[in-house]
């Protein structure tokens, strides 16, 4: 075993990740994925976005939790965490110009074996989703479902620029906006009392740089 804490690796194919191996072990992985990768986020992006193949940097770790099982029991329960950040080109619903969206996803997973386990799950642990885990799990397609839950319901401007000078004078700015919405939605569900068994990836996610602009 030569794995180094704190620095995760990419996955050799994070289409096919052994899911139930992954929490079990606790591992880290970390990647790039472009919207030119995600067909269904690529659909939304207009044609006359400045760019339409932006990036998302994405991080994940796998835990366990002792639970009570049915049996009464003792077990470990697998546990993911994904988080994704980056930002994609929407088109503007007041003024049908393409602007430019933050995305910032922090989700955990219970892992279950089978869809009638996910559908018994009961819903009344917050911030807590339910995920039929694989060995052959697709992890892109998970971020491209966080994706697309995250869009807004009506993608629009903070404010619409109103004349084409405004978008030379007044660039600054405009893209903290968008990021500030996006944390306001996310920051609402605070993070559990109990103890977190994602500590690593937050020491992941405080290493990493900034959002990076383009
Ligand atoms: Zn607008």
């Amino acid at each position: 075993m030569t794995q180094h804490p704190g620095k995760p690796a990419g996955l050799s194919d994070p289409h096919e990740l052994d899911l139930f191996e992954f929490a079990r072990s606790g591992r880290q992985a970390a990647g790039v994925v472009r919207v030119s990768q995600l067909p269904r986020m690529l659909n939304e992006v207009p044609a006359e976005a400045p760019e339409r193949d932006t990036a998302f940097t994405w991080q994940t770790e796998g835990a366990t939790q002792p639970e009570l099982q049915d049996d009464g029991t003792e077990g470990p329960q697998p546990y993911l965490r994904l988080a994704i950040h980056g930002a994609a080109w929407l088109e503007c619903q007041r003024c049908m110009t393409p602007y430019s969206q933050a995305f910032n996803v922090d989700a955990t997973y219970r892992i279950v074996n089978t869809e009638a386990e996910a559908e018994e799950f009961p819903l009344d642990e917050d911030e807590v989703e339910v995920i039929v885990g694989s060995r052959q799990f697709d992890l892109i397609d998970l971020i491209e479902e966080e994706l697309l839950l995250s869009l807004p319901l009506v993608p629009k401007h903070e404010v619409c620029p109103e004349v084409h000078e405004s978008l030379v004078s007044g660039v600054a700015g405009a893209e903290g906006e968008g990021d500030e919405a996006a944390l306001d939605e996310a920051g609402e569900g605070d993070e559990p009392e109990r103890p977190n068994p994602f500590a690593a990836l937050e020491s992941l996610k405080r290493g990493e740089p900034g959002d990076k602009k383009h």
